[in-house]
C-alpha cells in the first residue's frame, strides 16, 4: 500500500512562531549575531576573531588587531541593512517576514499602515534594503532542463507592441523594461533587467545563467535567440507563433509562471515600478522563488543582510 502522503514542510513561520522566536529586542540581537557569525564574532573590518567586548555596552565590540592603537568599535549591525537606522531590529525582522511571506511582495504603503510606522518613507527605504540584501551575491549557473525567456514590464500601453510586430525590441525609447529570465525545471530561476532583447544582450545574459553542461536549454522562437545553438547544442526552440506551447518536454511553462507571478506582483502589488528600482524587485521575487522550498528561509534573508 501507498505511504500516506506527507504534508508539505512549512518554511515560512507563522506569526505565533515568530513572536516565539522574538519576544524582544535581545532575542533578536542575538539571532543576528548567531545568523552573521555561526563560527563566532568576527571583526567587520579586519575578520580578526575574538574581538573584545565592549564593558557595558551590549552588543558592541572593539578590535585591536586593525587598530591597536585606539580599538576599532563595532556592534552586531555594524555593516549591514540595519545600521544607521533608528527602527529596531525587530521592526526589521517583522518587515523582512512580511515581505518573505507575500507570495506577490507587499507594497510600501501595506507596509506602512500594517507597521504603524510615522512615515511612508520609512516603510518605502526599508523595504528597499531589504530587497537589495535579498539580492543574490553570486549565482550559480543553471545546469540541468532550461528554460530562458525574457518579459516586457511597464511602459506606455501605445509603445507596448508585441516583439514580433511592430519591430519593437523594448529598452531605449520604448519606455518599457525588459527582465530576462531562465529556470532550472524544479531549480532555480535567475532574473535580471537587461538592456533590450537583441540577439547580443540576451546571449550574454544566457551565458551569464546557463551552464554549458545544460542537458536541454529551451526558448522561443525569437529571433535574438537564433544563434544560441553556436555555443549552446542543446537549444530547441518552442514555436508559439505556430500554437505550439508543450511539445514534450519542450516548453517554457515553468518561466511563464514566474512571470505571472512577478507580473501580478509588480502590477497588482507595486502599481508598476520605476524603471530604476526595477531590479530590486526582480531580487525579491527570485528570492522568494529560489528559497520556496528551503525551511530556513527567514534565516537565510538574515545572513544576507
Ligand atoms: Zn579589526
Amino acid at each position: 500500500m501507498a505511504r500516506a502522503k506527507q504534508p508539505k514542510q512549512i518554511h515560512q513561520l507563522t506569526v505565533p512562531q515568530f513572536e516565539a522566536m522574538f519576544p524582544d529586542e535581545e532575542a533578536c540581537c542575538a539571532y543576528l549575531v548567531g545568523k552573521r557569525w555561526p563560527k563566532g564574532v568576527h571583526c567587520p573590518r579586519c575578520g580578526a576573531t575574538e574581538p573584545t567586548e565592549l564593558k557595558g555596552n551590549p552588543w558592541h565590540w572593539q578590535c585591536y588587531e586593525c587598530a591597536p592603537q585606539t580599538s576599532y568599535r563595532f556592534s552586531h549591525i555594524t555593516g549591514t541593512i540595519f545600521e544607521n537606522t533608528n527602527k529596531p531590529l525587530r521592526d526589521w525582522f517583522k518587515v523582512i517576514h512580511l515581505i518573505l511571506t507575500s507570495k506577490k511582495g507587499m507594497s510600501a504603503r501595506q507596509l506602512w499602515r500594517y507597521m504603524g510606522f510615522g512615515s511612508l518613507k520609512t516603510a518605502w527605504y526599508m523595504a528597499h534594503r531589504v530587497r537589495a540584501a535579498l539580492a543574490d551575491k553570486e549565482v550559480d549557473k543553471l545546469g540541468g532542463i532550461v528554460e530562458v525567456d525574457e518579459t516586457f514590464v511597464g511602459g506606455k500601453a501605445k509603445n507596448r507592441h508585441d516583439r514580433w510586430g511592430g519591430g519593437g525590441t523594448g529598452g531605449v525609447g520604448s519606455g518599457k523594461a525588459v527582465v530576462a529570465g531562465a529556470v532550472r525545471r524544479k531549480g532555480n530561476v535567475v532574473a535580471r533587467v537587461i538592456e533590450n532583447v537583441r540577439a547580443v544582450t540576451l546571449e550574454r545574459f544566457v551565458n551569464e545563467a546557463v551552464s554549458h553542461k545544460v542537458s536541454l536549454l529551451i526558448t522561443d522562437q525569437w529571433v535574438g535567440y537564433k544563434h544560441l545553438n553556436k555555443e549552446f547544442p542543446q537549444h530547441v526552440t518552442i514555436d508559439h507563433a505556430r500554437g505550439d506551447y508543450v511539445v514534450g518536454a519542450i516548453h517554457t511553462n515553468t518561466i511563464e509562471g514566474f512571470w505571472s507571478i512577478f507580473k501580478r506582483g509588480v502590477i497588482g502589488t507595486f502599481h508598476n515600478v520605476s524603471k530604476k528600482y526595477l531590479p530590486l524587485y526582480v531580487a525579491e521575487f527570485q528570492f522568494r522563488c529560489n528559497n520556496r522550498e528551503n525551511v530556513d528561509i527567514f534565516g537565510t534573508a538574515i545572513s544576507g543582510c
